[in-house]
């Protein structure tokens, strides 16, 4: 069944689409949790990176959390997240990085 994201993708569910080309789509958070929060998803799905398989389409994620924070203007700076497993509270299992900025973020750590 497809995933979540991969219905993002194939446009069956909406999403604020910033960014997409032939190995990555990017959206908006629909939660974000910083003035400018995307989505960054390889088309390929992957579960996760405990997953990662040697090649594929999650090998262009970086290359476009650049492009995108340059589009948006993130100037001053941004965060680039990937969330794996419970401990990370990764809650969609289709492999995506968070691009986060817009504003000074705080520092992150153990949850108290
Ligand atoms: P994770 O916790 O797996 O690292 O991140 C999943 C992210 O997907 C969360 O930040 C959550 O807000 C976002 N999300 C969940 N469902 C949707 C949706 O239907 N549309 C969009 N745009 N984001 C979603």
């Amino acid at each position: 069944m497809a995933t979540l994201f991969t219905k993002i993708i194939q446009r069956e569910i909406p999403a604020d689409i910033v960014y997409e080309d032939d190995h990555v789509v990017a959206f908006r958070d629909i939660q974000p949790q910083a003035p400018v929060h995307v989505l960054i998803v390889p088309r390929q799905e992957i579960t996760g990176l405990a997953e990662l398989p040697d090649e594929g389409d999650h090998k262009y994620l970086l290359n476009a959390a650049k492009v995108i924070a340059e589009q948006l203007g993130l100037t001053g700076g941004y965060r680039v997240v990937i969330n794996q497993g419970a401990d990370a509270g990764q809650t969609v299992f289709h492999l995506h990085a968070h691009l986060l900025g817009g504003a000074p973020l705080g520092h992150f750590g153990v949850e108290e």
